[in-house]
């Protein structure tokens, strides 16, 4: 594509705003960026706001073609499998992948951000910081934004607009008023909070360093992931209501007993326990759909701002990064068609954002219940053994979610066959080694074409 192909504005310097740009730039495009918060590289992030996150296949393709996930690497920690906490604080392992190569990232989501910042910056991407974007006129092509730090209001002529402003986006908001929008969104009964287990002694992880923790307790759970500089980031997630639940935890010593009684082997870990529960927000956890993510082909929606899902199969930003790889690979075919290159980036990845959106909720269940349970063990065993024998038939559902770039939607369809074919072959027997592979092999056969990429 040529030099000075046109000027796009982004919306959202989070996490899929300066990857997207950074893809646009190196196609000859001129990018801005307004972005309502302040530079985090110049402010601290509020605390309780600053999650960790699992990269993963999808996430690091599309950072490999930014050029950017070698140098991430002093960032991210591996993580090969879940360490459930039981209880009576027995751990239990279980690994991610069928090898050492499928495992997944924890990176911080501001090192992450702030990574993406500077190598967007670094190629010419103008980021605007502070500028809220308000409201939207399509068809004089303005924005509007306000100075937050001023509270200057102005107006921006655009050609093309990209909104990367995350779930509570203001350009859905402003679509939602045009004609035939469809919009739906789902807010779980439960929320999250964040907190921290300090380094140990000599800045050393105080539990394994390359695991995913799990505390699972029937309906919510704990989980910690590793950061770089010794600590873990934990989330809780628990009901707002009900027994035990966000609304009955109104005093530092009820925090601290609920975790005596229910994380014990975490409190001594914790010192801090009770005043970061309260210092830090309490978050939500929605599932938005919409439709349709363009008007012509002056507006886009793209990440959450599209598709905003539940967070328990660490897909978020998987996905988003995913959507960047897909609509630069668009323009790649199409060049600067705006209309064509929207209209087939929503066909190509709606089908798949809603496969995902509805996994992610299916996957709650599984993390916060199913994960301590032996016959759950017992089957993730009995699909690492098919896998092994039948690659390119049987590939366990996470696994295609998490370290494949097979369509979402595909992975959700054979996912669903597989959980039927596990079914019948874990019927009846305690073991890996009690399998019926007589049985296993005309089932597969019949029930599972091989898989094109796997
Ligand atoms: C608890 C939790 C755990 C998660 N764990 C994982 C995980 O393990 N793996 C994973 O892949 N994903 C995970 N996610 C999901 C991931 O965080 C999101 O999918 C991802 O951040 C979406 O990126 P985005 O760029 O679309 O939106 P965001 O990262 O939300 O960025 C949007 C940006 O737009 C800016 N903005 C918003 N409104 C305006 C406006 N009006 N004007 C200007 N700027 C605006 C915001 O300030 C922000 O900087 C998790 C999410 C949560 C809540």
């Amino acid at each position: 594509m040529n030099r000075k192909a046109g000027k796009i504005t982004l919306i959202g310097a989070g996490l899929n705003g300066p990857l997207l740009a950074l893809g646009l730039i190196k196609r000859g495009f001129d990018v801005d960026i307004y972005e309502r918060r302040p530079d985090m590289r110049r402010v601290k992030i509020s605390a309780g706001r600053s999650i960790n996150l699992a990269l993963s296949t999808r996430g690091i393709y599309a950072l490999t073609e930014a050029g950017l996930w070698q140098g991430m690497q002093p960032i991210i920690i591996p993580m090969k499998g879940r360490t459930m906490h039981a209880p009576d604080s027995k751990l239990t392992f279980q690994a991610y992948g069928k090898d050492e190569s499928e495992v997944i990232n924890s990176v911080s989501r501001a090192e992450l951000n702030i990574a993406l910042l500077n190598a967007a910056e670094a190629q010419g991407v103008k980021i605007h910081f502070e500028r809220r974007c308000t409201g939207i006129r399509f068809k004089k092509r303005q924005l509007h934004l306000r100075d937050e730090s001023t509270g200057r209001e102005s107006d921006v002529e655009y050609q093309v607009v990209i909104g990367c402003d995350g779930s509570a986006s203001a350009l859905r908001e402003a679509m939602l008023r045009l004609n035939r929008f469809n919009f739906s969104q789902e807010y779980l009964n439960y929320g999250y909070k964040e907190l921290t287990i300090p380094a140990g002694s000599g800045g050393k992880h105080a539990l394994e360093t390359h695991a995913l923790h799990i505390w699972p307790r029937g309906n919510y759970m704990l989980i910690a992931l590793p950061n770089i500089d010794g600590t873990f980031a934990c989330i809780l997630f628990l009901p707002f209501e009900g027994a035990d639940s966000f609304e009955g935890l109104t005093t530092k010593a009820l925090v601290q007993a609920f975790f005596q009684s229910r994380f014990p082997d975490v409190v001594s870990l914790m010192p801090d326990l009770a005043e970061s529960f309260f210092a830090n927000p309490t978050g939500t956890m929605v599932t938005i759909k919409c439709s349709p993510w363009h008007v012509g082909g002056q507006v886009l929606l793209l990440g959450d701002a599209a598709h905003a899902i539940v967070p328990f199969f660490g897909q978020g930003i998987n996905c988003g990064f995913e959507d960047c790889t897909i609509l630069l690979e668009l323009l790649d075919r199409h060049g600067a068609d705006w209309e064509k290159v929207f209209r087939e980036f929503e066909e190509a990845r709606k089908i798949n954002t809603d496969a995902i959106a509805d996994m992610a909720i299916d996957n709650f269940v599984e993390m916060r219940d199913r994960v301590g349970d032996r016959r759950f063990l017992l089957r993730k065993q009995v699909e690492l053994a098919l896998e092994a024998k039948y690659p390119r038939q049987f590939v366990p559902k996470y696994a295609m979610v998490t370290f494949h770039r097979v369509p979402y939607a595909t992975a959700l369809e054979r996912g669903q066959v597989q959980e039927r074919i596990l079914a019948e072959l874990c019927q009846g027997i305690e073991r890996v080694d009690d399998l019926d592979w007589t049985k296993a092999d005309a089932l597969i056969r019949n029930g599972l074409p091989p898989m094109e990429s796997a």
